[in-house]
Order: structure tokens, then sequence, then C-alpha cells
């Protein structure tokens, strides 16, 4: 993703303007923008542009006229989750949001895999959401509605789940005015009160039905964990635990199968252990998708994405080294530049500092994205007091912080 503050007339004004009214756009830069509208200044908070057929060339252009815009005008909702509790614990057994919820703002332009994941979930939500709107009859052209996310912990796979969601309500607003999202932890469900588990999945399922009831709410059910089904139908049946747990496995699988009637409905599902999902779940999915550690070019580029931030709050100081050559450069366009090999791109001290965070991101090779997005808060922490540093500065304390973690 790439960042665009709103440009102004006045050279140092876009960043003032930086906290409310900043452009963003997701991997296609655009050719142009105009924003001294008075209109969009007054009424719009922020603009994301995203290149969903990847339109977009290496160096990031995307060309207006040879694309269809698709606009999509939303506000989003400012409150935060409310929860159910159950049990004597008082744990959480669900959350629920209202879509779009400022929360996941930003969440889908964050998340960065160089494989068309993304592309791939959002045509696949698509068409899944068109073919239950247009009535396609299900025993002539099967499909469920329901995916399932799997890999290590920590590689974005709830949080892609969630920007899915929200992405999905604003693209469907037109026929949906409303969205919720109802998150289960599988885990919580087999909490150590079995007899309560069956009572919790009816009554959170009574819940999802009197919301999909009225057909004009989207509602995304986002079943975390999933594993911990498995892990429970296994237990019980090597006898350690109560056959209780059996039940609520099959409770929750013939409810999930009853969603099936709600054209409204799309369940979404992860699970941390590839290998021990419950197989009754994978033939629910039609797409199993596997989220893997970030590779290289996704290493930096969740790294470049954390520095800039930084840099935008002032951690990391701009102002220490040439304004116009400061900017940490795209993993693509970092790698043409060092095909180049011209006296001129080596000295540029942005190829300087876009090098140097490679030789991070290769530094660490196997961390998950969860890790990468925590190094720069470890990388600062370990220098002490500084308020601010330039980049040289920060990239050595992350080397060190990668030494440590590894
Ligand atoms: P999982 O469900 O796979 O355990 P999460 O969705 O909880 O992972 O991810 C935790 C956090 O890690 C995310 O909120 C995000 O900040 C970061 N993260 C993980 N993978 C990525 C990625 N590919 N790109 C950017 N950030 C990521």
């Amino acid at each position: 993703m790439t960042r665009f503050d709103k440009p102004s007339k006045g050279i140092d004004a876009p960043h003032r303007m930086l906290d409310k009214r900043s452009l963003t756009y997701e991997e296609g830069p655009i050719l142009f923008c105009q924003t001294d509208e008075p209109f969009l200044y007054e009424h719009v908070e922020s603009i994301t542009l995203s290149d969903e057929d990847g339109r977009a060339s290496a160096n990031g252009v995307l060309l207006f006229w040879q694309v269809t815009l698709q606009v999509h005008v939303y506000q989003l909702h400012e409150e935060g989750p409310s929860e159910e509790l159950e049990g004597n614990d008082s744990i959480a057994s669900f959350h629920e949001w209202t879509l779009p919820g400022r929360e996941f703002h930003g969440l889908w332009e964050s998340l960065i895999y160089d494989s068309s994941l993304k592309q791939h979930l959002l045509r696949y939500a698509l068409s899944a959401l068109l073919f239950s709107d247009r009535g396609v009859n299900s025993h002539l052209v099967a499909w469920n509605r329901v995916v399932l996310l799997h890999g290590p912990p920590g590689t974005g796979k709830t949080s892609l789940c969630k920007a899915l969601a929200q992405k999905l309500s604003i693209q469907f607003s037109y026929r949906f005015p409303q969205a919720q999202l109802v998150e289960v932890n599988a885990h919580s469900l087999f909490s150590k009160w079995f007899s309560e588990s069956g009572k919790l999945v009816t009554k959170l399922f009574q819940k999802i039905e009197d919301i999909v009831e009225d057909g004009t709410t989207l509602v995304f059910v986002l079943i975390d964990e999933a594993e911990s089904l498995t892990a429970a139908r296994q237990a019980a049946l090597s006898g350690s635990e109560p056959s209780d747990s059996i039940r609520v496995v099959n409770a929750l699988l013939t409810q999930l199968d009853r969603l099936k009637r709600w054209p409204n409905v799309v369940v979404l599902t992860t699970s941390n252990i590839s290998a021990a999902i419950d197989l009754a779940f994978v033939d629910r999915a039609d797409i199993k998708a596997y989220v893997g550690p970030p590779s290289l070019e996704a290493r930096y580029e969740i790294l470049r994405s954390c520095l800039k931030e930084l840099q935008r709050v002032g951690i990391i100081n701009q102002q220490k080294v040439e304004p116009y050559d400061s900017e940490l450069l795209t993993f693509k366009i970092l790698s043409l530049r060092m095909k180049e090999r011209t006296e001129e791109a080596r000295v540029l001290l942005s190829v300087d500092i876009s090098r140097n965070l490679l030789a991070v991101a290769e530094a660490c090779e196997g961390f998950s994205g969860r890790a990468l997005r925590k190094l720069p808060f470890l990388a600062h922490a370990s220098m002490g007091p500084l308020t601010d540093c330039d980049y040289s500065v920060f990239l050595a304390a992350m080397h060190e912080a990668i030494k440590r973690e590894l």
C-alpha cells in the first residue's frame, strides 16, 4: 500500500493535514488526484483506491482510462464490539460488530501477501454472494459460502477474514444496507462447562438467525481456531473428555448447515494447524487457502509500512536527511533500481536506506507477519529514551532486535 497525503497548494500543508485528510490507495497508485475540491475537503475523511483486478504496472501506475471505476461511499460505524458473556468465568463467547467499522478501516490494505490471495478471496466471495442474490439453484450448482484459511499462527488469517467482511459490507451495501460480523472463538465453546457449551451454540445460532431473518443484513460468521473442534472430538473419542463435546461439535456443524438456507450469510473460518482441521469442516468449505509466513517481498513491504508510520508520527526523523531523497522505495522499484547499476542510482540515499531495509527483511526469514509488526517497537525500546532518530540508526537497532529474537 502506498499512502498519499492530501495535496494542497502550500508545500508544507500536506504534513499538517495528515491526521484526517489523507488519501490512501493500495497496490495500484493512481495517475493523478484532484483534491482541491471544497466539497471533498469538507465531507470526505479519506479515499482508498484499490486495484482489485491487478491492472497497475510494475512501477505502480494505474491509468484511469484503462479501468472501470466503481465508487463506494460509506460511513464508518464508530462503536466497538459488543460481547456476549457466558458461563461462570465470564469469558466472552462471541463478539459482534456493525460493519463497516472504524476498527477495521485500513486493515485490508495493511495485510501484505505477494501471492494473489486477497484478490482470489475477494473474487470468490463476490461470486458466492452474486449466486445467492440471483437465487441460483444450489441443487444444480453447488456452493456453500464457507471460506477456510489455515496456516501457522500470526500470518494474518483472522485479520484477513475481518478485513474481507469489511470490504464486502462496503461493496454490497447497495444490496444489503446493514452488515454484521459475529466472531466466535471455537476454543471458548469448549470451556470447562461442557453442559453450558450446547446451550451456547444454540443461543449463538439463534442470535445469528434473528439477524439474518429480515434479509436486509449481510452477516459474516467468523469461527476462529477451528482446530479445537477436532481436538474436542478426538479427546471425546479417546475418553479423556465427556462425550458432551462431540455433541457440541455436531451441533455446531448442523447449525452451520442450517445457515445455508439464508443467502445473506458468509461463514469464515481459520485454523492454526493445517493437519488438524475437522474433516467435516474441510468438506463444507468452498475455498481452502493456505496462508504461510511472508516471503522476502512481503516482509520488506510489511516493515516498510511500519517505518513509514514511524516517520509519519516523527519517531523516525526525515529532516535529518535530504527530504526529497529519503523515501523508502517499494520492493519492486528497489529491484529495478538495483538492476540499473548506474552511478546515479547507487548514490541515491533512498536506494541506500531501502537496501538497508532489504537486508533487515532478509534477516527475518521465517518471522510471521505478527512478529514483523512488533519488531520496530522492540528496536525502538532497545535504543533507550530516544524520541526520534534517522533511518540508519533505526535500521541498525532493528538488526540487533532480530538477533535477540532469533
Ligand atoms: P492469525 O489469525 O493468522 O494468527 P492475525 O490475524 O491474528 O493472525 O495477525 C496478527 C497481526 O499480524 C495482524 O493484525 C497484522 O498486524 C500482522 N500480520 C500478520 N500477517 C500479516 C501480513 N501478511 N501482512 C501484514 N501484517 C500481517
